[in-house]
Protein backbone atom coordinates (compact mmCIF):
# COMPACT_ATOMS: atom_id res chain seq x y z
CA UNK A 1 0.00 0.00 0.00
CA UNK A 2 1.53 3.52 -1.12
CA UNK A 3 0.97 6.33 1.60
CA UNK A 4 -0.91 9.23 0.05
CA UNK A 5 -1.46 12.41 1.57
CA UNK A 6 -4.86 13.55 3.42
CA UNK A 7 -5.84 15.82 -0.01
CA UNK A 8 -5.74 12.65 -1.48
CA UNK A 9 -7.44 10.25 -0.09
CA UNK A 10 -11.09 9.60 -0.55
CA UNK A 11 -14.84 8.67 1.15
CA UNK A 12 -15.29 5.24 0.48
CA UNK A 13 -14.64 1.74 0.84
CA UNK A 14 -11.04 1.97 -0.05
CA UNK A 15 -8.65 1.44 2.85
CA UNK A 16 -6.07 4.34 2.54
CA UNK A 17 -2.30 4.50 4.38
CA UNK A 18 -1.01 7.99 5.28
CA UNK A 19 1.86 9.71 6.66
CA UNK A 20 0.83 12.90 9.26
CA UNK A 21 1.34 14.20 12.48
CA UNK A 22 -1.18 14.00 15.43
CA UNK A 23 -1.51 17.71 16.53
CA UNK A 24 -4.40 17.45 19.16
CA UNK A 25 -5.92 14.52 20.22
CA UNK A 26 -9.38 14.65 22.57
CA UNK A 27 -11.64 12.80 23.94
CA UNK A 28 -15.12 13.51 22.67
CA UNK A 29 -17.95 13.87 25.70
CA UNK A 30 -20.92 13.31 25.33
CA UNK A 31 -22.17 16.13 27.84
CA UNK A 32 -24.99 15.00 30.84
CA UNK A 33 -23.53 11.94 31.36
CA UNK A 34 -19.93 12.14 30.79
CA UNK A 35 -19.80 9.26 27.94
CA UNK A 36 -17.01 8.99 25.91
CA UNK A 37 -18.06 8.74 22.50
CA UNK A 38 -14.88 8.52 20.69
CA UNK A 39 -11.36 9.36 20.88
CA UNK A 40 -10.18 12.37 18.30
CA UNK A 41 -7.48 14.14 16.97
CA UNK A 42 -6.39 16.53 14.23
CA UNK A 43 -3.96 15.11 11.41
CA UNK A 44 -1.59 17.44 9.67
CA UNK A 45 0.17 16.39 6.69
CA UNK A 46 3.11 17.72 4.39
CA UNK A 47 1.48 19.64 1.86
CA UNK A 48 0.72 22.59 4.39
CA UNK A 49 4.31 23.70 3.93
CA UNK A 50 2.60 25.08 0.56
CA UNK A 51 0.35 27.45 2.50
CA UNK A 52 1.10 30.56 0.71
CA UNK A 53 1.57 29.29 -2.66
CA UNK A 54 -0.40 29.73 -5.45
CA UNK A 55 -0.56 25.96 -5.46
CA UNK A 56 -1.63 26.19 -2.00
CA UNK A 57 -4.63 28.71 -2.51
CA UNK A 58 -5.76 26.59 -5.32
CA UNK A 59 -5.86 23.70 -3.34
CA UNK A 60 -7.40 25.38 -0.32
CA UNK A 61 -10.09 26.72 -2.95
CA UNK A 62 -11.18 23.39 -3.77
CA UNK A 63 -11.38 22.25 -0.05
CA UNK A 64 -7.99 19.89 -0.71
CA UNK A 65 -7.35 20.17 3.25
CA UNK A 66 -4.18 19.42 4.99
CA UNK A 67 -5.39 18.84 7.79
CA UNK A 68 -7.93 16.56 8.70
CA UNK A 69 -10.46 15.52 11.95
CA UNK A 70 -8.91 11.67 13.21
CA UNK A 71 -11.97 9.13 14.88
CA UNK A 72 -11.33 6.26 16.95
CA UNK A 73 -14.71 5.27 17.36
CA UNK A 74 -15.38 4.44 21.14
CA UNK A 75 -15.01 0.23 20.60
CA UNK A 76 -11.24 1.15 19.75
CA UNK A 77 -9.85 3.48 22.18
CA UNK A 78 -8.89 0.88 24.42
CA UNK A 79 -6.52 -0.92 21.77
CA UNK A 80 -5.06 2.65 19.99
CA UNK A 81 -5.00 4.58 23.41
CA UNK A 82 -1.59 3.80 23.87
CA UNK A 83 -0.52 3.52 20.51
CA UNK A 84 -1.07 7.10 18.87
CA UNK A 85 0.49 9.89 20.99
CA UNK A 86 -0.11 14.32 20.71
CA UNK A 87 2.93 15.52 18.64
CA UNK A 88 4.28 12.57 16.89
CA UNK A 89 4.27 11.26 13.45
CA UNK A 90 2.52 8.52 12.11
CA UNK A 91 2.79 5.83 9.38
CA UNK A 92 -1.43 4.30 9.29
CA UNK A 93 -2.76 2.02 6.86
CA UNK A 94 -5.52 0.01 6.82
CA UNK A 95 -7.96 3.99 7.43
CA UNK A 96 -10.85 4.57 5.91
CA UNK A 97 -12.33 7.93 5.42
CA UNK A 98 -16.19 9.19 5.44
CA UNK A 99 -17.96 12.79 4.52
CA UNK A 100 -17.39 15.13 7.73
CA UNK A 101 -20.75 15.83 8.99
CA UNK A 102 -21.41 19.76 8.14
CA UNK A 103 -22.19 21.22 11.20
CA UNK A 104 -19.19 19.72 13.62
CA UNK A 105 -15.88 19.86 10.67
CA UNK A 106 -13.24 20.66 12.93
CA UNK A 107 -11.56 21.54 10.32
CA UNK A 108 -11.85 22.91 6.96
CA UNK A 109 -11.81 19.45 5.61
CA UNK A 110 -15.10 17.72 4.53
CA UNK A 111 -13.42 14.42 5.35
CA UNK A 112 -12.94 12.50 8.26
CA UNK A 113 -10.34 9.84 9.04
CA UNK A 114 -11.33 6.38 10.98
CA UNK A 115 -9.41 4.28 12.29
CA UNK A 116 -10.99 0.41 11.67
CA UNK A 117 -10.12 -2.50 14.19
CA UNK A 118 -7.49 -3.44 11.56
CA UNK A 119 -5.66 0.05 11.85
CA UNK A 120 -2.16 -0.21 12.14
CA UNK A 121 -0.33 2.79 13.43
CA UNK A 122 3.11 3.46 13.30
CA UNK A 123 5.26 5.80 14.83
CA UNK A 124 8.10 7.09 12.70
CA UNK A 125 11.12 9.61 13.41
CA UNK A 126 10.08 12.83 13.02
CA UNK A 127 11.83 14.48 10.95
CA UNK A 128 10.13 18.07 11.41
CA UNK A 129 9.10 18.06 7.67
CA UNK A 130 5.66 18.17 8.92
CA UNK A 131 4.34 21.44 10.87
CA UNK A 132 2.62 21.28 14.24
CA UNK A 133 0.62 24.20 14.50
CA UNK A 134 -0.32 24.76 10.94
CA UNK A 135 -3.79 25.38 11.89
CA UNK A 136 -2.73 28.93 13.37
CA UNK A 137 -2.28 30.20 9.76
CA UNK A 138 -5.67 29.16 8.22
CA UNK A 139 -7.40 31.36 10.70
CA UNK A 140 -7.66 34.64 8.87
CA UNK A 141 -8.22 33.49 5.55
CA UNK A 142 -10.64 30.73 6.10
CA UNK A 143 -12.54 32.71 8.32
CA UNK A 144 -13.37 35.59 5.75
CA UNK A 145 -14.31 32.07 3.32
CA UNK A 146 -16.10 29.88 5.71
CA UNK A 147 -19.53 31.25 4.50
CA UNK A 148 -18.56 30.98 0.67
CA UNK A 149 -16.68 27.57 1.89
CA UNK A 150 -20.24 25.85 3.25
CA UNK A 151 -21.90 26.53 0.61
CA UNK A 152 -20.01 25.00 -1.96
CA UNK A 153 -19.64 22.32 0.35
CA UNK A 154 -23.22 21.68 0.13
CA UNK A 155 -22.89 21.79 -3.58
CA UNK A 156 -20.52 18.72 -3.57
CA UNK A 157 -21.94 15.56 -4.80
CA UNK A 158 -21.49 12.52 -2.88
CA UNK A 159 -23.36 9.30 -2.74
CA UNK A 160 -26.54 9.09 -0.92
CA UNK A 161 -25.39 5.74 1.14
CA UNK A 162 -22.07 7.49 1.95
CA UNK A 163 -23.54 10.75 3.75
CA UNK A 164 -23.50 11.72 6.83
CA UNK A 165 -21.99 10.09 10.01
CA UNK A 166 -20.76 6.67 10.36
CA UNK A 167 -23.93 6.62 12.36
CA UNK A 168 -26.61 7.86 9.41
CA UNK A 169 -24.41 5.48 7.15
CA UNK A 170 -25.43 2.68 9.07
CA UNK A 171 -29.26 4.06 9.05
CA UNK A 172 -28.89 4.18 5.38
CA UNK A 173 -31.90 2.50 3.73
CA UNK A 174 -32.53 0.33 6.65
CA UNK A 175 -34.82 -2.97 6.60
CA UNK A 176 -35.87 -5.99 8.23
CA UNK A 177 -34.50 -8.85 6.38
CA UNK A 178 -38.31 -10.12 5.42
CA UNK A 179 -38.73 -6.49 4.08
CA UNK A 180 -35.92 -6.66 1.80
CA UNK A 181 -36.38 -10.56 0.37
CA UNK A 182 -39.67 -8.83 -0.51
CA UNK A 183 -38.04 -5.82 -2.62
CA UNK A 184 -36.51 -8.51 -4.85
CA UNK A 185 -40.33 -8.54 -6.30
CA UNK A 186 -41.21 -4.66 -6.15
CA UNK A 187 -40.35 -3.95 -10.18
CA UNK A 188 -41.00 -0.46 -9.54
CA UNK A 189 -37.98 0.07 -6.28
CA UNK A 190 -35.15 1.68 -7.91
CA UNK A 191 -32.60 2.00 -4.58
CA UNK A 192 -29.74 -0.63 -5.10
CA UNK A 193 -28.33 -0.16 -1.30
CA UNK A 194 -29.95 -1.48 1.63
CA UNK A 195 -29.11 -1.96 5.66
CA UNK A 196 -29.76 -4.58 7.82
CA UNK A 197 -28.73 -5.35 11.26
CA UNK A 198 -28.88 -9.84 11.51
CA UNK A 199 -26.87 -12.23 13.26
CA UNK A 200 -24.43 -14.74 11.59
CA UNK A 201 -25.92 -18.16 12.65
CA UNK A 202 -23.57 -20.16 10.59
CA UNK A 203 -20.93 -20.27 7.51
CA UNK A 204 -21.50 -21.87 4.66
CA UNK A 205 -18.40 -24.07 3.52
CA UNK A 206 -19.37 -26.06 0.25
CA UNK A 207 -17.35 -23.66 -1.69
CA UNK A 208 -14.74 -22.98 0.74
CA UNK A 209 -13.77 -19.93 2.60
CA UNK A 210 -11.12 -17.89 0.10
CA UNK A 211 -10.21 -17.53 -3.52
CA UNK A 212 -7.22 -17.58 -5.09
CA UNK A 213 -6.28 -13.52 -6.67
CA UNK A 214 -4.35 -11.78 -8.52
CA UNK A 215 -1.66 -9.78 -5.98
CA UNK A 216 -1.19 -6.90 -8.08
CA UNK A 217 -2.31 -3.63 -6.97
CA UNK A 218 -6.78 -3.34 -7.00
CA UNK A 219 -6.65 -6.11 -8.88
CA UNK A 220 -8.59 -8.99 -6.99
CA UNK A 221 -9.71 -11.48 -10.44
CA UNK A 222 -9.38 -14.44 -9.27
CA UNK A 223 -6.48 -16.49 -11.24
CA UNK A 224 -6.63 -19.30 -13.27
CA UNK A 225 -4.24 -22.67 -12.35
CA UNK A 226 -2.28 -22.65 -15.51
CA UNK A 227 0.26 -25.77 -15.90
CA UNK A 228 2.77 -24.00 -13.33
CA UNK A 229 1.77 -20.77 -12.77
CA UNK A 230 -1.29 -18.73 -12.19
CA UNK A 231 -2.90 -16.73 -14.78
CA UNK A 232 -4.90 -13.38 -14.72
CA UNK A 233 -7.53 -12.95 -17.19
CA UNK A 234 -7.89 -8.61 -16.39
CA UNK A 235 -3.90 -8.25 -16.08
CA UNK A 236 -3.87 -10.41 -19.14
CA UNK A 237 -0.47 -11.88 -17.55
CA UNK A 238 0.95 -14.23 -15.41
CA UNK A 239 0.71 -13.34 -12.25
CA UNK A 240 1.58 -14.50 -8.07
CA UNK A 241 -1.86 -15.52 -6.23
CA UNK A 242 -2.71 -13.97 -3.07
CA UNK A 243 -5.88 -15.63 -0.95
CA UNK A 244 -8.70 -13.16 -0.33
CA UNK A 245 -11.71 -14.02 1.73
CA UNK A 246 -14.78 -14.79 0.02
CA UNK A 247 -17.04 -16.52 2.88
CA UNK A 248 -20.75 -17.22 2.60
CA UNK A 249 -22.75 -16.53 5.77
CA UNK A 250 -26.30 -17.20 6.81
CA UNK A 251 -27.62 -14.75 8.57
CA UNK A 252 -31.33 -13.57 9.89
CA UNK A 253 -32.85 -11.16 11.86
CA UNK A 254 -36.67 -11.93 13.54
CA UNK A 255 -38.12 -11.62 10.55
CA UNK A 256 -36.57 -13.79 7.97
CA UNK A 257 -33.57 -15.32 6.86
CA UNK A 258 -31.40 -14.40 3.97
CA UNK A 259 -27.56 -15.64 2.71
CA UNK A 260 -24.39 -13.13 1.70
CA UNK A 261 -20.86 -13.06 0.65
CA UNK A 262 -18.56 -11.50 2.62
CA UNK A 263 -15.92 -10.40 0.65
CA UNK A 264 -11.88 -9.57 1.85
CA UNK A 265 -11.77 -6.12 3.16
CA UNK A 266 -15.23 -6.76 5.10
CA UNK A 267 -14.19 -10.19 6.18
CA UNK A 268 -11.17 -8.96 7.28
CA UNK A 269 -12.69 -5.96 9.43
CA UNK A 270 -14.86 -9.01 11.31
CA UNK A 271 -12.15 -11.58 11.75
CA UNK A 272 -9.05 -9.55 12.92
CA UNK A 273 -7.29 -11.78 9.93
CA UNK A 274 -6.20 -11.37 6.54
CA UNK A 275 -7.06 -14.49 5.10
CA UNK A 276 -3.56 -14.97 3.55
CA UNK A 277 -2.10 -15.72 6.95
CA UNK A 278 -4.50 -18.09 7.60
CA UNK A 279 -4.12 -20.45 4.51
CA UNK A 280 -2.82 -24.14 5.79
CA UNK A 281 -2.93 -26.29 2.75
CA UNK A 282 -2.79 -29.09 5.33
CA UNK A 283 -5.65 -28.66 7.19
CA UNK A 284 -9.57 -28.92 6.36
CA UNK A 285 -10.86 -27.14 9.34
CA UNK A 286 -12.40 -23.72 8.72
CA UNK A 287 -9.81 -21.73 10.46
CA UNK A 288 -10.96 -20.31 14.36
CA UNK A 289 -11.04 -16.85 13.68
CA UNK A 290 -13.50 -17.43 11.10
CA UNK A 291 -15.81 -19.78 12.99
CA UNK A 292 -16.13 -17.46 15.89
CA UNK A 293 -17.69 -14.46 13.87
CA UNK A 294 -20.71 -17.07 14.40
CA UNK A 295 -23.44 -15.68 16.89
CA UNK A 296 -22.06 -11.92 15.70
CA UNK A 297 -24.85 -9.09 15.31
CA UNK A 298 -23.45 -6.88 12.28
CA UNK A 299 -25.14 -4.08 10.19
CA UNK A 300 -24.81 -5.31 6.82
CA UNK A 301 -24.79 -2.88 3.96
CA UNK A 302 -26.04 -4.97 0.70
CA UNK A 303 -25.47 -4.02 -2.85
CA UNK A 304 -28.53 -5.59 -4.90
CA UNK A 305 -27.03 -7.25 -8.16
CA UNK A 306 -28.54 -7.96 -11.11
CA UNK A 307 -28.26 -11.63 -10.20
CA UNK A 308 -30.74 -10.34 -6.64
CA UNK A 309 -33.24 -8.41 -9.27
CA UNK A 310 -33.29 -11.70 -12.01
CA UNK A 311 -33.26 -14.67 -10.05
CA UNK A 312 -35.41 -13.58 -6.67
CA UNK A 313 -32.97 -14.88 -4.67
CA UNK A 314 -32.05 -13.46 -1.14
CA UNK A 315 -27.80 -14.11 -1.57
CA UNK A 316 -26.89 -10.83 -0.80
CA UNK A 317 -23.13 -9.27 -1.36
CA UNK A 318 -22.39 -7.45 1.34
CA UNK A 319 -20.98 -4.28 0.28
CA UNK A 320 -19.93 -2.76 4.15
CA UNK A 321 -20.47 -4.06 7.26
CA UNK A 322 -20.89 -2.14 10.45
CA UNK A 323 -20.40 -2.78 13.64
CA UNK A 324 -23.38 -2.05 15.96
CA UNK A 325 -22.74 0.11 19.08
CA UNK A 326 -23.55 -1.65 22.34
CA UNK A 327 -26.14 0.65 22.92
CA UNK A 328 -27.93 0.56 19.80
CA UNK A 329 -30.90 2.05 20.97
CA UNK A 330 -29.66 5.05 22.83
CA UNK A 331 -29.31 7.68 19.85
CA UNK A 332 -26.67 10.26 20.19
CA UNK A 333 -27.82 13.69 20.05
CA UNK A 334 -25.40 15.13 18.65
CA UNK A 335 -26.18 18.90 19.89
CA UNK A 336 -24.79 17.46 23.48
CA UNK A 337 -21.27 17.07 21.90
CA UNK A 338 -18.70 19.22 22.65
CA UNK A 339 -17.26 21.78 20.02
CA UNK A 340 -13.89 21.69 20.15
CA UNK A 341 -13.00 24.95 18.43
CA UNK A 342 -9.20 24.78 17.02
CA UNK A 343 -9.25 27.86 14.67
CA UNK A 344 -6.83 30.90 16.06
CA UNK A 345 -9.17 33.66 16.07
CA UNK A 346 -7.03 35.85 17.31
ZN1 LIG B 1 -4.76 -9.12 -12.16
Amino acid sequence: MVSKTLSEIRPGKDLWKIKARATRLWDAILLGNGEQLSLDMILIDLIAFFLFSVYKLLMMMNNQGTMMHGVINKAYIEKFKPLVEEGSVYITANVRVTPAAQKYRQVENDKVLNFLPITTPKKVKDTEDIPKYSFKFFSTYMLSKRVDMDMYLSEIHIEKHLKGTLEDQMQYNRRTLEQLNLILFDTSNQDKIFTVQSTIDAINTRFGWYYISCNRGDCNKQLEKKFDHYYCSKCDKRAEPKARYKIKLEISDPTAAATCVLFDQEAQMVTNESADSMIDHDSKELPKPIQKICGQSLIFQFRLTEYNLTSFRPDYTVSRVFFPKEKSNSRIDMENIIKVTLLDYN
